[in-house]
């Protein structure tokens, strides 16, 4: 045991071969910068921040075995001996910092985003427009071999081992499922037919690559679709694969065409590390726990029950590489923690945009966003406290300027302070913990309570002035606005309306679903309630059954609701791509009726009037709220150029439409390394 607060987390773990200097593993994560060589020397970056950063062992990125495996075309593959230059500049930069690297190998099989598409069956996924080829055979022995071929090759680009992506319904998780596998020869038919091809994949490659190399496995433990593996076929994959050599199994939460969200930050932290402890007695290899563990107290206290050996984070240490060491010398106040908002990482990656992280923008810009000490201290005021003004006014305090940060209200954090306030937006404290801390280790100069003014600030003699005010709601124009019904989604975040028990909500773009979202609940958050969020969702309480699911039970709303925009088309089309679907599922559950068309005719003593596809309706509604976006809040800009005065604008500040916290801490940040 360690000294460390977290000893369970920080005890090393033999691999007999090996040992791991901790239980924590950096779990796979596309970033873009797996896919052209160019970038391999950023990649190479990205990974030694996290080996210094004290992570014990991390897995790259997916990288496919051949042509017909890539998940999209061009993508990151290793399949001949002249591909392995590029990948020792990773393994030599993680090896320099006294880390361990795995190599992914994934084979896409029917998620895979070009023609050359296969599967076992020639069964379409339900979430891509492609329909794959059925393999032959001599395709499935071609496929197993390029596995091998791939292994063999990341032990030659000095990778510590290999992980083989065997779930979230990638090909081999095609081959384990009927739900996929529709073949009736050696291949399928049978359960231990269906998982002769993730066997074999197992056993050939560590025959191929000798006892003394890392190889992970991921399982699909809980499959969340319709027709997918019960729970005692999966303990037979286990122990198949614990047989045929595997080093480590890690977890494998849910199918991408999952209905049920996994990662998302309305999951609750851990509350998948029960699946996981329920395979501990049938296997001895270790486990890895993943999914939604992001503080070192959730890590050490699955691995301090025994529902795992070690944990799985990959988003955490995209959001901080010294997630680590910070937890080791128990300074968990330090952690920029990951608030699972998928922002600035999946929704990046699924756009074929670089990966980067909302709370963190060095994130895979370890070698362009540098923030270096200046050499010529400046005195800077920043106004304005929200994640544009904190990023800004703490990224110019750590490169040694003298800093003063002035809000008017009482507290730090801008609008995150009402987005805290939506159930499922929990995490969203965390960043403001943080940055508290930052204020203090960097000596930012705060001063709360203060809407200060243009002379101040030019009394203040400062040689820099940053403007991060934020932003001011957008009013509405029809008849009847000024209507005591009518009031603003501020007023109701900050309490000070209570709305009746029917609600219109105007405008549904991020804050009319969240503000929906808040209507509709009652009492504290499922999402801090593993029991209750499962039930909503529709998770078997044991796992059992066909892919872990049960009959959804969401709670009763506490609110008749309808949320509206003008544009035609549902609402929330714009909303992320990797979460949209979640928040209108959500609303769905919670029967929101959501329209799109709508013209708004006025309120009145009887609610608010509507037209839509020409049939106007009246709405009963106690309360109308308002979320129809927001504008620049810029006063102190006039009055400082009168006095001829220049000032950065940042965030809202700057440009509102549009904004978001990945833009305005991105904008602050980089302003304060350039100033
Ligand atoms: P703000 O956060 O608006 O901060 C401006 C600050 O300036 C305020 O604290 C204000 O008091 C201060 N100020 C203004 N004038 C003065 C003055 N004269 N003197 C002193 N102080 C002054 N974004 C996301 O990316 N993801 C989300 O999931 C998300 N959810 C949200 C949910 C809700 C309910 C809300 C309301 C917003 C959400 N946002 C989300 C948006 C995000 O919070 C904003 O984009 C972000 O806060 C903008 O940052 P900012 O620093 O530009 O401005
Ligand atoms: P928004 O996304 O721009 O949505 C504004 C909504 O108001 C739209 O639905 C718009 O639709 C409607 N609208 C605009 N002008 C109107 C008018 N004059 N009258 C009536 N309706 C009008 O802005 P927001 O919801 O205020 O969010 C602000 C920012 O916070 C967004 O940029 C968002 O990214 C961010 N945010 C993000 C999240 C997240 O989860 N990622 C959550 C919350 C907030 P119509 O024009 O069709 O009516
Ligand atoms: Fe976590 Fe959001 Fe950063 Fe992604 S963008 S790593 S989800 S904080």
């Amino acid at each position: 045991m360690t000294t460390s607060p977290y000893p369970h987390l920080f005890q090393p773990l033999d691999l007999g071969f090996c040992t791991l200097p901790n239980r924590i593993l950096m779990g796979s994560m596309h970033t873009g910068l797996e896919d052209h060589a160019r970038d391999f020397p950023k990649l190479a970056a990205y990974f030694r921040e996290r080996a210094e950063g004290g992570t014990g062992l991390m897995v790259t990125g997916g990288i496919s075995p051949n042509l017909v495996g890539w998940l999209k075309p061009f993508a990151g593959k290793l399949s001949w001996p002249w591909e392995i230059h590029k990948h020792r500049i990773v393994t030599d930069a993680v090896h320099g910092a006294g880390g361990r690297i795995c190599l992914q190998i994934l084979h896409a099989g029917r998620y895979a985003a070009h023609p050359l598409l296969v599967s076992a069956s020639k069964v379409k996924a339900p979430i891509s427009p492609l329909t794959p080829r059925a393999l032959t055979a001599w395709g499935v022995e071609r496929q197993i071999r390029a596995f091998v071929t791939t292994a063999k090759l990341a032990r030659d680009a000095g990778y510590d081992g290999v992980e083989v992506m065997g779930s979230e319904g990638y090909l081999i998780n095609q081959f384990l499922s009927a739900r996929t596998n529709k073949r009736n020869d050696a291949w399928g038919g049978t359960p231990e037919k269906r998982m002769r091809f993730a066997v074999e994949i197992v056993r050939r490659i560590r025959e191929a690559v000798g006892p003394d190399f890392i190889l992970i496995y991921r399982l699909s433990m809980l499959e969340l679709v319709e027709g997918g593996s019960a729970w005692d076929e999966i303990v037979m994959q286990a122990k198949a694969i614990e047989a045929a050599g595997a080093t480590i199994i890690n977890t494998g939460i849910g199918w991408h065409e999952a209905r049920v969200p996994t990662i998302a930050t309305s999951v609750p932290r851990g509350a998948f590390a029960g699946v996981t402890a329920k395979l501990k007695p049938h296997v001895s290899v270790p486990l890895v726990a993943t999914n939604r563990i992001n503080m070192p107290e959730v890590a050490e206290g699955i691995l301090a029950a025994g529902q795992a050996d070690m944990v799985s984070m990959a988003r955490p240490l995209l959001a901080d590489p010294q997630w680590a060491n910070k937890a080791r010398a128990g300074r968990r106040d330090e952690i920029n923690t990951c608030i699972a908002c998928n922002q600035a990482c999946l929704d990046h990656v699924f756009v074929n945009r670089k990966a980067s992280c909302l709370v963190n923008p060095r994130a895979c810009a370890e070698t362009e966003l540098v923030y270096t000490p200046t050499a010529a201290p400046k005195r800077i005021a920043v106004v304005g406290a929200g994640p544009a003004g904190l990023a800004c006014a703490t990224v110019a305090a750590e490169r040694g300027h003298r800093v003063t940060l002035i809000d008017a209200a009482g507290e730090i954090g801008g609008q995150f302070n009402l987005a805290k306030k939506i159930p499922g937006k929990e995490e969203f404290h965390e960043t403001l913990r943080y940055f508290g801390k930052r204020i203090e280790l960097t000596g930012v100069e705060l001063r709360l309570g203060q809407r200060v003014d243009a002379e101040a600030l030019l009394a203040g003699g400062y040689d820099e002035i940053v403007l991060a005010t934020g932003i001011r709601p957008r009013k509405v124009a029809f008849p009847g606005a000024d209507h005591p019904k009518v009031v603003s989604y501020l007023d109701v975040l900050t309490g000070r309306v209570v709305p009746g028990a029917k609600v219109a909500i105007i405008g549904a773009g991020g804050i009319g679903f969240d503000v929906a979202e808040y209507l509709a609940h009652e009492g504290p958050s499922p999402s801090l309630d593993t029991e209750r969020w499962m039930a909503e969702w529709g998770v078997a309480p044991e796992f059992e059954g066909p892919g872990g699911l049960a009959r959804p039970r969401p709670e009763a709303p506490a609110r008749q609701l309808w949320l509206l925009q003008r544009s035609p088309g549902k609402p929330g089309a714009r909303l992320g791509k990797t979460t949209g679907w979640i928040h209108r599922a959500a609303l769905k559950a919670k029967a929101v009726q959501a329209l799109g068309g709508v013209e708004y005719l006025g309120v009145d003593d009887a609610g608010l009037r509507i037209r839509v596809d020409g049939q106007e309706q009246l709405l009963p509604v106690d309360h109308v709220v308002v979320c129809a976006g927001q504008e620049p809040l810029r006063a102190l800009v006039e009055p400082l150029q009168a006095a001829g005065r220049a000032a950065h604008l940042i965030g809202g500040a700057d440009v509102a439409a549009e904004l978001d916290a990945k833009r305005a801490i991105d904008q602050g940040s980089r302003l304060a390394a350039a100033l």
